[in-house]
């Protein structure tokens, strides 16, 4: 067969399921990584490459959660607004300052939220529970109890705790408490690059006005834009023709500087499609699946050359971000050492019946809408797949079970949000 037979299309024969696809590629890869020092400032979405224990405990000293009057519990015992305890206030506690004094029976000192406990205070009397009846006296209202409005010292962590522990990817929270203990740096995977590699004889620049049959190139942006949301480098290396010497020493530039290859489009089994092949020939063990049982995306390919993921992801702009998710995210995660991968996700309610194959995993792209009570319904998006736009009209994919064949409208569905 030469390029310029009739383009025929052969089945791929030996799909597998996505879950085992995944699972060959994740078995054959090397361990994660190396890791790096960076600032905990710009630790976001990064995965710690080390356990974080806890150098020192939060709180460091008693403080107060209220504005009020640092009291001993025992003095406000059966205080009431009918019969209320008179405390002298002898000091105020200010904030960044250890108080002057300690107290001893029938004193109490201001202090607002997060001041400092003087010594032989136990609890704090909230403002709105006293008054003021002179200059230096107040009448608690109420009783409290010994430790109330009160955080203790390592209330909230203390030395030596298993604080975050490796394999976890920071969130805003993350970086706040450890700043908080002064870990004013963490080690983190490094971020990987990923080269992308877009194929397809009618593909043009976006800056370029197409021509008669020709499309601009999407995958190269979608795909950019998926990686850097995953923490990680896109290196693009552009456009190249549908043929093999061309796309080959594209590959093998991307093998060369990359960490993991993306080649898009061309994955399938046509004459004119040469990913197979590229990958078959770039490094041992080349190609470990071709073929999977998932609508969209069933022409995707998992390769592993020279120690390195090598994807053939399908052209389709929408199967492209569908096999994204499903192979590539994940092995960028498991190179990153990452326990998990965020995702979020909302339970909703699907709008009408959708059918599907028995055997195949479905991605079905929908948009949410509020119900009146409260609700969410999961509303398909349908178009035919090559269509871009639908997955901008979505807001998330939900996932139709290998063993199911299909869902019925009614149903209560996860929907991954985008
Ligand atoms: P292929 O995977 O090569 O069979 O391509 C499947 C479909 O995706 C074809 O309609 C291609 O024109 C289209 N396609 C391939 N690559 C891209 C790309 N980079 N951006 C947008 N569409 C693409
Ligand atoms: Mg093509």
């Amino acid at each position: 067969m030469s390029a310029t037979t009739r383009t025929t299309t052969h089945e791929l024969f030996n799909v597998r399921t996505p879950p085992d696809a995944l699972s060959e590629l994740l078995r054959a890869l090397p361990a994660a990584v190396a890791a790096e020092e960076v600032a905990t400032a710009d630790a976001l979405d990064r995965v710690l490459a080390e356990d974080v224990r806890s150098p020192g405990e939060l709180p460091t000293f008693r403080r107060s959660t209220m504005d009020g009057y640092a009291v001993r519990a025992g003095d406000t015992f059966g205080a009431t607004e009918g019969l209320p305890a008179y405390l002298e206030i002898v000091d105020e506690v200010f904030m960044g300052r250890a108080p002057t004094r300690s107290l001893v029976v029938g004193q109490c000192a201001r202090i607002a939220t997060g001041g400092m406990l003087p010594e032989g205070a136990d609890a704090v009397l909230m403002v709105e529970q006293t008054q003021q009846v002179g200059a230096t006296t107040i009448e608690a209202l109420r009783a409290v109890a010994p430790g109330e409005n009160v955080v203790k010292v390592g209330e909230d962590v203390r030395v030596g705790d298993a604080v975050l522990p490796r394999g976890h990817t920071l969130r805003a929270q993350d970086l706040g408490g450890l700043v908080a203990l002064g870990v004013t740096s963490v080690r983190v995977a490094r971020r990987l690059r990923v080269g992308v590699v877009s194929g397809g004889d009618e593909l043009v620049d976006p800056h370029q006005e197409p021509g008669a049959g020709q499309i601009r190139d999407i995958n190269s942006y979608t795909l950019g834009a998926l990686i850097r949301r995953d923490g990680h480098t896109p290196c693009l290396l552009g456009i190249f023709p549908d043929s093999f010497d061309v796309l080959f020493a594209a590959a093998q530039r991307a093998l060369a500087e990359d960490d993991v290859v993306i080649l898009s489009a061309g994955s399938s089994v046509s004459t004119r499609d040469m990913t197979a092949q590229v990958i078959g020939q770039l490094g041992q063990p080349g190609v470990l699946v071709h073929g999977v049982s998932l609508k969209p995306g069933k022409p995707t390919i998992l390769g592993l050359c020279a120690g390195r993921p090598v994807f053939g992801l399908p052209g389709n702009p929408v199967s492209c971000m569908v096999t994204y998710d499903l192979f590539v995210a994940p092995t960028l995660a498991h190179l990153s050492g990452a326990s998990a991968i965020p995702r979020r996700t909302v339970s909703a309610r699907l709008s009408r019946n959708v059918p599907s194959a028995t055997g195949r995993e479905d991605y079905i792209q929908v948009r949410l809408e509020q119900r009146p009570d409260g609700g969410l319904d999961a509303v398909p998006v349908f178009g035919k797949s090559n269509l871009i736009f639908t997955l901008i009209r979505s807001d998330g994919m939900l996932k139709v079970p290998l063993d199911a064949g299909g869902l019925s409208a009614g149903a209560m569905v996860e929907v991954v949000l985008f």
